[in-house]
């Protein structure tokens, strides 16, 4: 944690993304894409399917996060298979990272949803995705 800025008698703390593997996470989202399959293939949406083997490597070769730094707690859970980001308000982000290049924009754009949660209620999938990656 490191004390960012002082701006007029605000103290802001910035605190690092937090990375966590969870065997229970994990499980969870292989069976919410199972379910939301046709909605994920309607959206084009990249969906790796669950592969032991590829959990297992997980397991065995974690990922290193980037350093990102935010005003509020995230804990970025690595996934085994799934889509390549997704998030669950206020405070987690899930990211498989097969084949994914660049983690840091998918994990910040993931920051990015839970931040404007409240604005986009309401909105369909394509209107939230324009919306968030025009505010930034
Ligand atoms: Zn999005």
């Amino acid at each position: 944690m490191t004390p960012s800025f002082f701006c007029d008698k605000v103290f802001l703390l910035m605190i690092q993304v937090k990375y966590k593997y969870s065997l229970r996470w994990d499980l969870i989202w292989m069976y919410r894409n199972m379910k939301n399959m046709q909605w994920l293939t309607e959206k084009r949406i990249v969906v790796f399917k669950p592969s032991f083997f590829k959990m297992v490597k997980l397991w065995f070769k974690m990922p290193v996060g980037p350093e990102i730094e935010t005003d509020f707690p995230i804990t970025c859970y690595w996934l085994s298979a799934g889509t390549w980001g997704s998030y669950i308000p206020p405070d987690k982000i899930f990211i498989c990272p097969r084949g994914l290049k660049d983690v840091a924009r998918v994990i910040n754009h993931e920051i990015t949803h839970i931040k404007h949660e409240k604005e986009v209620q309401g909105m369909s999938h394509e209107e939230k995705e324009s919306y968030i990656n025009k505010v930034k």
